[in-house]
């Protein structure tokens, strides 16, 4: 059976559910098609299970893409603020973590039924498990405006705006899918290539045994790569390196490259340890050591890096012996022979141009009545709620339009 609807939407995450209940205030009469068994899988598992809704400080230097500016607009009409309201409106407890982050005070799911909420209110209908076969775009307008068919595993539906919410590739397991891209290839838009982002260090070199060792160890330090620095925690892992500090700057690195990462950047190391020295001399370095990191970092640090002061005193170490470990735990330069990929990553980089897209509305320039919000176009937030920012962002803007 054909069914129609004014607006189709093609995933139930965080972009198409907030364009649902967006658009339905509108009188508009919204489809969410998903293939997945549960909508919002990705809000479910956000933030720890306590999803980091937004940020407070959200500005356009928090994303990524080939186009910086073209988040302004979207971002500057549907605020945190906005979102925030939202929240407020459903009684939804939250609190800030840290910079700005907002988690929920219980369950990422608080989030997601709100949406689902919303969509009832408005009564769009979000219809799971159903696949999405085949898109055409219609050629004559009939009398009700239908633009698109979409042919699913239950039947043909037709609209007049088709709404590509598919998200990105990372979490494939959650039923995450490259689907929107070549949504975007088969109507002749270009892709830019995508990558794993927010995502894990992998080791294979000397220091895999150290990550390994230290595995649970987390550490307060800053991160550079390619000219952006990121101050937050370390976690070592069984394979390499992971926590906040890194896998903001995975956003930034590519493969080869060296990244540099201050271990201990509240202190200058240098005039420390002359100073200490002076006050403190009887103290073993590997206790000194202790004192700023752990026992366990003290130990593997000095056995990977100099066993011969491993029994040092303070008061043994030349000014040489101490430059050189203060340069070395200020500037740890390694090269990651990779990341864990789209296994364990929050994002992709990468994704549909922005320049095929309208900022203002998401609708495809050249296809009038098919849009792209959310992840599968090429804007990528830091870390910290952004990403979810741009999901409700960038739905708003498309559900006043379509
Ligand atoms: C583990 C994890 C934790 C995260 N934590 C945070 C956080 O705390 N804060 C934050 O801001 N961001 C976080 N993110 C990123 C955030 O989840 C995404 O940026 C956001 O969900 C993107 O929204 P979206 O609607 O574009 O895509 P999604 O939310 O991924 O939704 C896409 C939907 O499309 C469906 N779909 C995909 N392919 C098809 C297909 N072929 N046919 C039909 N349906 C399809 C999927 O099933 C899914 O329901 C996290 C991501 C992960 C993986």
């Amino acid at each position: 059976m054909l069914q129609k609807y004014d607006v189709v939407i093609m995933g139930a995450g965080a972009a198409g559910l907030m364009c649902a209940a967006e658009a339905g205030k509108r009188d508009r009469q919204v489809l969410v098609l998903d293939h997945a068994n549960k909508a919002g899988k990705k809000i479910l598992m956000s933030g720890g299970a306590r999803c980091n809704f937004t940020n407070y400080y959200v500005e356009p230097e928090r994303y990524l893409s080939h186009n910086p500016h073209f988040c302004k607009s979207a971002l500057s009409r549907y605020t945190q603020w906005d979102f925030i309201a939202l929240v407020d409106k459903h009684g939804i407890p939250y609190h800030e973590k840290k910079e700005g982050q907002l988690f929920c005070d219980h369950k990422a799911s608080d989030i997601l039924n709100m949406l689902l909420d919303e969509c009832a209110q408005v009564g769009a209908q979000v219809q799971l498990k159903t696949s999405i076969e085949q898109i055409e775009a219609l050629i004559s307008d009939d009398a009700a405006g239908m633009r698109y068919q979409v042919s699913t595993s239950s039947g043909k539906v037709q609209c007049q705006s088709l709404v590509v919410a598919t998200g990105g590739p990372s979490i494939p397991t959650l039923g995450a899918s490259g689907f929107g891209y070549d949504v975007a290839r088969q109507f002749g838009l270009k892709v830019y290539p995508t990558r794993a982002a927010l995502v894990p260090f992998v080791t294979t070199d000397h220091n895999k045994s150290l990550c390994e060792s230290l595995s649970g160890t987390s550490l307060a330090i800053s991160v550079s790569c390619n000219g952006q620095s990121f101050s937050d925690d370390l976690l070592f892992t069984h394979r390499g390196l992971s926590g906040p500090a890194m896998l903001q700057i995975s956003l930034y690195w590519n493969e080869g490259d060296e990244i540099q990462i201050n271990l201990l950047p509240s202190e200058n190391l240098e005039k420390l340890l002359r100073e200490q020295q002076h006050l403190r001399p009887k103290v073993s370095l590997k206790n000194w050591l202790a004192e700023h990191f752990t026992q366990k970092f003290a130990v593997l640090w000095l056995e990977q890096n100099h066993p011969a002061l491993m029994a040092y005193t303070l008061a043994q170490l030349s000014g040489a012996n101490m430059d050189m470990i203060a340069q070395q735990l200020h500037q740890w330069r390694l090269k990651p022979s990779g990341t864990e990929g789209y296994r364990t990553a929050e994002v992709a980089l990468g994704g549909v141009d922005t320049d095929e897209v309208s900022s203002k509305t998401m609708e495809v320039k050249s296809h009038p009545g098919l849009y792209f919000i959310g992840e599968v176009l090429d804007v990528t937030g830091h870390l910290g709620g952004f990403n979810f920012q741009w999901a409700w962002a960038s739905a708003v803007a498309a559900a006043g339009h379509v």
